[in-house]
């Protein structure tokens, strides 16, 4: 991730914002800056929110990288729905990618539409909660935080990804060009889809070639002049939460958004406390992907934007989504590789040194005053005892245990 998000540290004056914000205590101020332990970052982009001193810098790709391709195509993400109030607006959003020499623009409402088709048939198959893998920080929390409940995760590949597969293939039937001379954009609206189209769950790589930011790119200059989009009116729900719960008549489904509170959801379903419940909606960003980190627009007027695109809408559906249906397979849905769990919450790999620092975080935690004040430099008062335990602290940086001491 180094590559890719960096800390300018002559911005940074360590207030500690930004670890606070931190739902996986992955950040440490040391010497004064913010630090970033890249193991446990789940990349929910809370940091960059949060740091009023704009410390954090995001590597996008460079517009360069365009030239290798025949054909430059865009993907614009399913906020893109929250930030217009009509097909006009939408279509002014595409033509701005025109002018930066895209030669084609899709969204991903037919995607979302057809993938929640799959889902509704896929979570009656068994009597298992399955966890909606729309957003790749949840997907990551899971991997991180609680291995055991990846059995639950969908098997659904992230929406972009199963859009650049698809796109690839109707753009190589337009133009009758290989696809390997075609090159697909993600215009990313959040941390979250910039990294996984960065560093992909598996081995095999993304379907996507560059990836952008949607705030690097548009800002508030709409040109409502042209029409034409690709919008399915049945997809534009997927932009916020509460789109599963609105399309299942079934009450079964649990909506939820905002990091904190998915992972205390998580906590529940791990600790068995949740039943009768077939899906959780769950989404890193308030709101769903219109609250991401990268967007333009209020969440809550993206909300009632999106419901107002909704319902000034008046595509054709289904020969759009039959022009899909035709060029996916049901593989092109899945991840393609088994989402695995990530360790980097162990003390050490072997357990008896696991133990025993463990009853050293202990002793350490009877010293500390266990207000989790921050003023050390760390999280929490237990994430400092790990810090003295692993030599990245040192307990005098507690300033409670120095002015006991
Ligand atoms: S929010 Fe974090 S990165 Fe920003 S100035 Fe404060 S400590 Fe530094
Ligand atoms: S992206 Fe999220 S998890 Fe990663 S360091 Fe920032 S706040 Fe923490």
């Amino acid at each position: 991730m180094k590559h890719l998000v960096d800390i300018h540290s002559e911005r940074c004056i360590g207030c500690t914002r930004c670890m606070r914000a931190c739902p996986t205590e992955a950040i440490r101020i040391i010497n004064n800056k913010a630090s970033l332990i890249q193991d446990h970052c789940i990349y929910c982009g809370n940091c960059i929110i949060n740091c009023h001193k704009s410390a954090y810098k995001v590597y996008s790709d460079s517009f360069a990288n365009l030239n290798k391709y025949q054909i430059k195509v865009a993907i614009v993400p399913l906020a893109i729905f929250g930030m217009v109030a009509d097909e006009a607006e939408l279509g002014g959003i595409y033509k701005i990618l025109y002018n930066y020499g895209f030669d084609e623009v899709f969204d991903l409402s037919g995607i979302c539409s057809l993938l929640s088709e799959k889902v509704n048939e896929y979570i009656y198959n068994s009597d298992k909660t399955y966890i909606l893998t729309h957003c790749p920080t949840i997907v990551r929390l899971i991997q991180l935080k609680y291995p055991i409940l990846l059995e639950n995760l969908l098997p659904f590949d992230f929406p972009f990804e199963i859009g650049a597969k698809v796109i690839r293939k109707i753009v190589s039937d337009k133009y009758q060009i290989s696809e390997a001379k075609i090159g697909i954009s993600y215009i990313s609206e959040c941390l979250s889809n910039f990294i996984a189209v960065k560093e992909p769950l598996g081995k095999q790589g993304s379907n996507i070639d560059n990836v952008f930011l949607f705030n690097d790119l548009i800002r508030n200059n709409l040109d409502k002049k042209t029409g034409l989009t690709n919008l399915v009116k049945s997809g534009v729900h997927f932009c916020q939460t509460g789109a599963y719960q609105h399309i299942n008549k079934n009450n079964d489904v649990l909506t939820v958004d905002g990091i904190k509170q998915v992972d205390e959801v998580m906590e529940n379903l791990y600790l068995n406390k949740i039943n009768a419940v077939k899906l959780i909606e769950a989404y890193s960003c308030v709101g769903g992907c219109v609250g991401g980190n990268f967007t333009i627009e209020n969440t809550f007027v993206a909300k009632w934007k999106a419901s107002q695109l909704f319902e000034h809408t008046k595509t054709n559906d289904d020969e759009l989504l039959n022009q899909y249906r035709k060029s996916l397979t049901d593989n092109d849905y899945l991840f393609s590789e088994l989402v695995n769990p990530l360790s980097s919450y162990q003390l050490s790999d072997n357990i008896k040194q696991s133990l025993n620092k463990m009853s050293k975080i202990n002793q350490i935690l009877k010293q500390l005053p266990n207000i989790d004040c921050c003023a050390c430099g760390s999280p929490s008062c237990h994430a400092f005892a790990e810090d003295v335990v692993n030599k990245v602290k040192t307990i005098d940086e507690c300033h409670f245990f120095r002015k006991e001491k």
